[in-house]
């Protein structure tokens, strides 16, 4: 690893700080944020102001309280690497709600340490985070006067209640969003506190299928046999959508997947992942899915069907001898880069329209949508991170792909064109949104020397 600057100053500053630095972190944990709480809204507000404050004092410009549709978003930069690239930092400042309280072990929003943990709500997801960016930057600045690059700090007030006001904000501020990368830190380490970065997450569409046939329940002795069981086609529709070895059977469905290379398969196989264990957790008797990829791939870097949901017709005790008048069913199907939801949609409608059996109307709706997201694991960006982790922590770190979604990737990917960096320090059994959340000071501590690591890392690797 090669630095140009002063480790020893950074470090120096950062252990004569370190009170300082974990009193104000517990002053953050103290503001009772939570989002989805509307008995909370001016928590969160506060939250933010005590933000956009740190923001000030550690000598970011533009700082801003900026209104959204929902709770606040804080904005602040500090512009002063001319010619260097601009990262924007995120971090959402609420957070889940606490209950069921009785079984914290101390108040969610009063903060004690024990051992080596911060325990409160919000210390790992995402106050933690958050707070490591600032000490980071306030580091560095009071140490060099200066940052290696640009930084535009964006710190959310809505993810823990689905970012309502978020893409609209990016929108509306997409030119003072300019950058050349953006690093989201809400996410952890792999199992045993190994270092990681999420390279990739996958993307949903998930939609209903309706069958309608008579207009009311038939008797089946009497009519049986002679007109269309809309649950007998809708179970045909469901059999026709993915085979037993669990490929789709949407024609077009697997055109747009991102093949994965010999070094994405090599990345997930370094992941210590034993499969036994892993169907013995989920209490299964066997693991199924494409003969052809392994199970981390399947679980991650593969799209799926699912049927999430089935019902129609009688469902109580005993029997009852009808033909039902409709049957439903709720799928979705987890996508990878590069489907599109919009398109996989189509194929699914159409798909289900073309192997309905005759005598029965079929529609399928479309409920919801999230894009899938992927930075390479040879971006510039991400090996940025991987060199700063591997000299901060010592190991050079895994890569991760998410089988779910954070919906915010795709809003930065998306409105503003971004590579996302998905750059978190939290361990994977943190309780987050659960009671007892915690978050390992030894990660906080190394976090932040990582953070700044990699903004040096950043300005040569980007500049
Ligand atoms: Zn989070």
């Amino acid at each position: 690893m090669t630095s140009t600057q002063a480790p020893t100053d950074l470090e120096s500053y950062l252990e004569g700080t370190r009170d300082a630095r974990l009193g104000s972190y517990a002053d953050f944990l103290r503001f009772p944020s939570v989002s989805a709480l509307p008995e909370h809204s001016d928590d969160c507000r506060r939250a933010a102001e005590w933000l956009a404050d740190q923001l000030r004092a550690i000598g970011a410009e533009h700082v801003e309280v900026s209104e959204t549709s929902a709770h606040p978003i804080v904005y602040g930069d500090w512009l002063g690497a001319d010619g260097a690239p601009t990262a924007i930092v995120y971090g959402h400042y609420d957070v889940q709600p606490v209950d069921p309280l009785e079984l914290w072990d101390s108040p969610p929003f009063e903060p004690v340490i024990k051992g080596e943990r911060m325990l409160a709500r919000g210390s790992a997801d995402d106050k933690g985070h958050i707070h490591m960016h600032l000490r980071a930057a306030e580091a560095l600045l009071a140490t060099r006067g200066s940052l290696p690059l640009n930084l535009k700090f964006v710190f959310e007030g809505d993810e823990e209640a689905s970012s309502p006001g978020l893409d609209a904000w990016l929108e509306a501020h997409a030119r003072q969003l300019e950058a050349d990368v953006a690093i989201i830190s809400d996410t952890g380490f792999f199992e045993g506190n190994l270092p990681a970065i999420t390279v990739a997450l996958r993307g949903i569409v998930y939609a209903q299928i309706d069958v309608f046939g008579p207009p009311v329940d038939l008797h089946s002795g009497g009519y049986g046999g002679t007109v269309q069981n809309p649950a007998n086609a809708l179970a045909w529709i469901l059999a026709g959508l993915k085979s037993p070895d669990g490929v789709v059977q949407i024609p077009g469905f697997y055109d747009d997947v991102v093949a994965l290379t010999e070094r994405d398969r090599a990345a997930l196989a370094d992941l210590p992942f034993d499969e036994e264990a892993y169907r013995e957790a989920m209490g299964v008797l066997a693991l199924v899915g494409e003969p052809d990829f392994s199970v981390l791939e399947r679980r991650g870097a593969r799209p799926t069907l699912d049927v999430n949901g089935l019902w129609g017709g009688f469902h109580g005790d005993g029997s009852k001898t009808i033909i039902p008048a409709h049957a439903h069913a709720k799928v979705s199907c987890r996508l990878v880069v590069d489907q599109d939801p919009g398109a996989i949609f189509d194929l699914l409608s159409a798909h289900v329209a073309r192997i309905a059996p005759p005598g029965v109307r079929v529609e399928v709706q479309r409920l919801g949508d999230g894009r899938p997201s992927l930075t390479p694991i040879d971006h510039p960006a991400t090996q940025a991170a991987a060199r700063a982790l591997e000299a901060t922590f010592g190991r050079s770190p895994l890569y991760i792909r998410e089988g779910g979604s954070i919906p915010i990737c795709a809003s930065f990917e998306e409105t503003l064109g971004l590579p996302v960096v998905l750059l978190g320090f939290s361990q994977p059994d943190c309780h987050a949104h659960a009671p007892n959340e915690w978050m390992d000071l030894r990660n906080y501590e190394t976090g932040i020397r990582t953070i700044a690591r990699y903004w040096d890392e950043l300005a040569t690797s980007l500049g």
